[in-house]
């Protein structure tokens, strides 16, 4: 690949309307920042999805490099926290939505958003586990912040088998956890998948689909959503007394019709996980953490890989629901 001109996915607004394309680049046009990174491999989050298919507002500024991830090896850099040669993660700081990011053979970025490669993964495993995977490794030490131990019982997962499940799944298996993994109905091809993430229980059903009671029977001593709205409604109505519900994302919806009945009744706690802004010390801690608690077959499991030619139509299906796990995305490819 040639350092002055390489190749990258714009999104540009062309008579008001979102029009990607891909773009032969060069260094010189890149935005400004202290490092310069020769990028291996970017991955496909549903955000990615999102800000391709034109879903939400996702892109805050034209033209945009999309992709909300990125790993890869240091070319040239002004900050003396790096230097060429290191090998380097980023993950959200709004990369990718207002900030140019990961769909690109070179990109130019902040020293302060990066995370030294960590010890025992390689750039593409990183990127397997992306914004996705690091998250739900947050909405992991979040639980255990709430002092959800596995001997306080069963810890249901929500979305299970998208990216952020599919690694909470994984992660709270290995840690000892009993997991229960939520799948819509329909979805029966994806319980074979779960359970050997380690899920011990498939839950689902078409009463997922309606409003529940404000207090339903007991079950989850912990919970990770990445659905909201009325499953998350369910979700907090069957926590244990004193429970605790890591929500971080909105694939069913950003509405929360719930009362306050397992707050004040129940005692049960609701925490946001929010990745983006997620500050730099947290970051290290979540990516070790993954190194020794998501287990290496489990990540085999979870990824696939497509050429960065293919990722519009790997949004699509994103978007319809047809997408097990993660995507990494060889931008090389
Ligand atoms: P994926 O598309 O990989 O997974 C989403 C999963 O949600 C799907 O696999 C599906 O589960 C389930 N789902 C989708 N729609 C519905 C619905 N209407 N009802 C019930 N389940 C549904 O996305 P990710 O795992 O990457 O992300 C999940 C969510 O988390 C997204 O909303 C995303 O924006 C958010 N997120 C938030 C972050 C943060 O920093 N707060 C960071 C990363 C993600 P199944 O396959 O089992 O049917």
């Amino acid at each position: 690949m040639d350092k002055e001109k390489f190749k990258a996915l714009v999104i540009r607004q062309v008579d008001k309307k979102a029009a990607c394309a891909f773009e032969d680049l060069t260094v010189e046009g890149l935005p400004q920042g202290d490092v310069l990174v020769k990028v291996d491999y970017s991955s496909l989050n549903y955000k990615d999805a999102m800000a391709l298919t034109g879903t939400g507002k996702i892109v805050r500024e034209y033209p945009m490099v999309p992709g909300i991830d990125l790993a890869g090896t240091v070319m040239e850099s002004a900050s003396s926290a790096y230097k060429p040669g290191d090998e380097v993660v980023l993950t959200g700081w709004s990369v990718g939505e207002r900030y140019w990011g990961g769909y690109t053979q070179v990109a130019r970025v902040r020293s302060e958003w990066l995370v030294p490669l960590p010890e025992g993964l390689d750039t593409k495993k990183a990127m397997a586990i992306g914004t996705a995977g690091f998250t739900g490794m947050l909405c992991v030490l979040t639980l255990e912040g709430a002092g959800i131990t596995p001997d306080k019982g069963k810890i249901l997962v929500t979305g299970a088998s998208g990216g952020v499940g599919s690694v909470a799944v994984s992660v709270l298996a290995n840690l000892g956890y009993s997991v229960a993994a939520l799948t819509p109905v329909g979805q029966e091809g994806s319980h074979d998948y779960l359970k050997s993430l380690g899920a011990k229980e498939i839950i689902s059903g078409p009463e997922w689909s309606a409003p529940p009671r404000p207090l339903e029977t007991q079950i989850w001593a912990g919970a990770v959503d990445t659905v909201g709205t009325i499953v998350l409604a369910r979700v907090l109505a069957q926590m244990d007394y004193g429970g605790c519900v890591a929500n971080c994302g909105l694939a069913g919806g950003v509405d929360l019709p719930t009362t306050v009945m397992p707050f004040i009744l129940r005692g049960v706690s609701l925490r946001g996980v929010d990745s983006v802004m997620c500050p730099i010390e947290k970051r290290k801690i979540a990516w070790k953490r993954l190194v020794k608690d998501l287990p290496a077959n489990a990540l085999e499991a979870i990824h696939h890989t497509v050429p960065l030619s293919q990722v519009m139509d790997c949004a699509k299906k994103m978007m319809s629901g047809e997408i097990r796990g993660r995507m990494v995305v060889d931008v090389n490819g």
